[in-house]
């Protein structure tokens, strides 16, 4: 009898505390902050993920060139083939402009280059002159037989 009546007092004892840790919440709530510090913290990482992303690199030395996020075509033609349209492009240097007659009308375009290996990859939309090609304004062709795939390519 003394033996069941210990156990009683026992189980009342552990509802007690489950009792006592619910009334905690309100703690719970203030470490909230704490929380947001990690969230910032894993935002602080995704901006690493474009560096292991699909990218394209010089075939030459593989020098990185271009985000695949920063492709906007793949339907324009360079002297050697087919050429991507990039937003923008990295590792790569830009001679003088001159206007040039496209297949497109009249544009004031730049040979690009990289700058590793100084070998010439396409050019750069300085000015176009037509209002249906303005898009183009500031944006990189790169010839795709100066580009490899890099990084994440299945
Ligand atoms: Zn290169």
């Amino acid at each position: 009898m003394g033996a069941a009546g210990r156990g009683a007092d026992r189980r009342a004892a552990r509802v007690q505390q489950s009792r006592s840790s619910s009334s905690a919440s309100p703690e719970l709530s203030e470490e909230r902050p704490a929380e947001m510090v990690k969230m910032t913290k894993s935002k602080t990482f995704q901006a690493y993920l474009p560096n292991c992303h699909r990218t394209y690199s010089c075939i030459h030395c593989r020098a990185h060139l271009a985000n695949h996020d920063e492709l906007i075509s793949k339907s324009f033609q360079g002297s050697q083939g087919r050429a991507y349209l990039f937003n923008s492009v990295v590792n790569v240097g830009c001679g003088p402009a001159e206007e040039r007659v496209l297949l497109t009308g009249l544009h004031a375009v730049a040979d690009i280059y990289c700058e590793n290996c100084k070998t010439t990859l396409g050019w750069k939309y300085e000015h176009a002159f037509e209002s249906s090609q303005k898009y183009k304004e500031g944006k990189f062709i790169i010839e795709l037989a100066h580009m490899i795939k890099d990084n994440g390519w299945e």
